[in-house]
């Protein structure tokens, strides 16, 4: 039996794994490759994993860096059933339809530009058929109890507690006799995060792989980023006041619903107005609405006392283009969440452009803004920038929140492995940059006495 990386091996994107019996073959994870062009051609160069000899696949959530290359599969002969949590299914079909509109657009736009140099036609990584191809493929299973996906091959998922459906997996490998346990950590959430149940982890394991995306620090509190974005969202209360939020649509921008519920039921934020304006965030808040089941006790209790927990009075959510236009002439601090995160797309852009050169504008940064994208230039402190076609002078006022991230810090994460540490399991590091993987094969090694590995690309490790 054996297991080969083969992605986010040193970096954070590109999920996969290929484990390998006598028995069977399956793939864990076959994400996609985020951030620049040089990174971005890596997703058209199909790793040795033969797709059509391939008995399962196995997802651990649905983020595009862990499913966003599975529409690539079908054209490869892979005829396999691809097991998931509900969510997680429900969830890739909103994410992965999106991801192949994004891919045709842009090589549309590509396509414009190397007409006019007299160079061929770019092709989209995959189209809206392939993410159509592949979506009856996928199976749903159960949280926490064990499912046959192979011959010899059994999987169970846990919570995981970092998006919705998300979830950490148990594999039983038999062949030949031997019996085996790997975990994939899957991306783990932070502990107390709100909505979603903390995560789970298991009791002994044979072989662990463990995410380690801030593998070398531990976040903020949550509760001071609760009352720095109060505190902005009160200050925006002049008649011109905007507080213009760019939010990825999936998880993040939950729980800011979640966060100023909450800050209107205190009278923290007196009756605070929130557009959502981004199609994609309402159909995934729609859909977090139907998965109560996977939301925590605190969650709970306000639904069994009468208070729903993704809704207050002032939410609105936009529908049409001329809605969310609508919007502009808006002050009084009316708060717009808006995707997308980095300001690389979407309707953030036009209220950035309506905003950005008027200093009434809050912008509040509540994610990851990566190399190169407009988010990171404003964050970074540009004065000047160019949105829609336009150049505007930066006059608003840009702030940085760091406390929301969906992934567990250092300390978390170790304590997360410790539960498995008496079973003395080999543990890999994977899904985080080298620096910190280094600092969390560091920890590891100080509060558990375990020697963490860090595996290349093509690394094969032996079952
Ligand atoms: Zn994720």
């Amino acid at each position: 039996m054996q297991i080969k990386v083969l992605g986010a091996a040193g970096e954070v994107t590109g999920s996969c794994y290929l484990v390998e019996t006598s028995k069977a073959r399956v793939l864990v994870e076959f994400g996609i490759h985020q951030g620049g062009a040089h990174t971005e051609a890596k997703n058209r160069r199909m790793p040795p994993i033969d797709p059509g000899t391939l008995d399962a696949a196995i997802l651990t959530h649905a983020h595009l860096d862990h499913s966003g290359r599975l529409p690539l599969l079908p054209r490869h002969d892979f005829d396999a059933p691809i097991f998931a949590t509900k969510a997680t299914i429900e969830l890739c079909g909103i994410l992965l339809r999106d991801s192949a509109h994004i891919q045709e657009s842009s090589a549309a736009r590509a396509n414009k530009y190397r007409a006019k140099r007299g160079r061929g036609p770019a092709t989209p990584l995959y189209t809206t058929p392939d993410v159509e191809r592949v979506l009856p493929m996928f199976r749903e299973v159960p949280f926490d109890e064990f499912v046959e996906v192979a011959p010899g091959v059994r999987a169970k998922w846990v919570d995981a507690g970092h998006i919705l459906g998300a979830a950490s997996v148990m594999l039983q490998l038999e062949d030949k006799g031997e019996r085996k346990t790997v975990v994939f950590s899957g991306d783990i959430g932070p502990k107390g995060a709100p909505l979603l149940r903390d995560p789970v982890t298991f009791d002994h394991a044979d072989i662990v792989f463990l995410e380690s995306t801030y593998g070398d620090r531990d976040h903020r509190p949550m509760d001071d980023s609760i009352a720095e974005l109060a505190r902005i969202m009160n200050q925006a209360r002049t008649p011109k006041g905007k507080v213009l939020i760019p939010s990825f649509a999936v998880g993040r921008t939950q729980q800011l619903i979640y966060f100023i519920a909450g800050m209107q039921r205190e009278g923290v934020v007196e009756d605070p107005k929130v557009y959502v304006d981004s199609p994609m965030a309402t159909s995934a808040t729609d859909l977090y609405r139907r998965h109560r089941e996977l939301f925590d006790d605190d969650c709970w209790e306000l639904i069994n006392g009468g208070t729903p927990c993704l809704s207050f009075p002032g939410l609105r959510f936009t529908k049409s283009p001329q809605d969310s236009m609508a919007l502009n002439p808006m002050g009084n601090g009316v708060t717009i969440i808006s995707a997308a995160g980095m300001c690389t797309g979407g309707r953030i852009l036009h209220h950035l452009r309506h905003g950005l050169g008027r200093e009434e504008t809050h912008v509040v940064f509540v994610g990851y803004q990566g190399d190169g994208t407009l988010g990171r230039r404003l964050v970074d402190g540009s004065r000047k920038v160019r949105v829609m076609g336009d150049d505007i002078r930066v006059k608003a006022n840009i702030h940085t929140i760091g406390g929301f991230s969906a992934h567990a810090g250092q300390t978390e994460l170790v304590e997360w492995l410790a539960s498995m540490r008496d079973s003395g399991p080999r543990v890999y590091l994977t899904h985080g940059e080298d620096r910190q993987r280094r600092a969390l094969t560091e920890k590891i090694d100080e509060v558990l006495m375990l020697k963490a590995q860090m595996p290349a690309w093509g690394d094969v490790v032996e079952v």
